[in-house]
Order: structure tokens, then sequence, then C-alpha cells
């Protein structure tokens, strides 16, 4: 059986994201983790199969923030007041909001074109998911969003 590939649910909408402004490669990062090995694996393979994952995924897995499954890094909370400054706690509650969203769950296994069809199908108005973030911020995430989900399920 092919092996899944674990992964978060905002990490594959984030890639996603990227896809709909435009992006076509992603280049490693100075933290080390693997969102571009991880986007390589995915784009261009609609039956990659994926296992939603709310800990350390396969992104975080060679990530200078990953200690012991636990990422350490903080977020800017400047545009965002309300959010938690931990990466792992912020992560955590909008990952548990898209799990919501698309009726998912920790271990749920889903090939990438299943997973951009429920995020056609329901993601709906994101800013609730995205509260803690001005709403014109998401207008724009959203967009770009519904793009790249338009662009991976046209040709992936
Ligand atoms: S969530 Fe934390 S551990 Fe995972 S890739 Fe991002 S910074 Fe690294």
């Amino acid at each position: 059986m092919q092996d899944a590939i674990r992964i978060k649910p905002h990490h594959f909408v984030d890639i996603l994201t990227s896809v709909g402004a435009g992006q076509t490669t992603f280049q490693p990062h100075p933290y080390g983790h693997a969102l571009h090995a991880v986007a390589a694996g995915i784009l261009g393979r609609p039956d990659a199969l994926l296992e939603i994952e709310l800990g350390a995924d396969d992104i975080c897995r060679p990530c200078v923030h990953n200690i012991a499954g636990l990422c350490d890094d903080t977020i800017d909370t400047s545009f965002r007041p309300e959010a938690p400054s931990s990466k792992r706690q912020w992560n955590l509650l909008i990952d548990r909001r898209w799990c919501e969203r698309l009726g998912v769950g920790q271990g749920d296994r889903l090939t990438a074109q299943e997973f951009c069809l429920r995020l056609r199908d329901r993601a709906g108005d994101i800013t609730e998911i995205y509260r803690e973030i001005p709403a014109d911020r998401t207008a724009e995430r959203a967009d770009k969003l519904k793009k790249g989900v338009d662009r991976f399920l046209r040709e992936p």
C-alpha cells in the first residue's frame, strides 16, 4: 500500500494558496522543513495519499523548530493580538477549525484530490477559521486558495 503523506490540514491549504498566487515550485526554507519536498510529492499527483496529522507532520519532521515532536516557534501577533504566540497552539487552533469545516480528523486518510474536493465544496467563508486575522487579509487568502484548489482540480 502506498505510504501516506502525514500533513496538517493548514499546511496543504497553504500549499494550495501559494499555487493560487501563481507559485509553481517551492524552495528549501532556512528552517530546514520539508514544505518543498512535500509540495513536490503532492502537486501533479491527485492520487497522493494524505493522512491528517495535527501534531508534527512530514513537513515539520526535519525542521529546526521541531523539538521532540513539538514546535517551539512563535508567530507574529502584531496583526492578530487575540492569537496565541505559540505557533504550535496557533496551528492547532486553525487545524481543528479546518478539520471541523471539512469533516476530517486525526489519522483520516484521503487523496489530495479528495481533500481538494472537500475544500471546493465545504470551505465556504473562511474568515471564521482565521477569525483572529483581519478580514481583508483573509479575503485575499480565500481568493488565492480558491484559485489554487481550482487549478489543482483542473491540472493537478
Ligand atoms: S509548524 Fe513549527 S516545526 Fe512545523 S514546519 Fe512550521 S516552524 Fe517547523
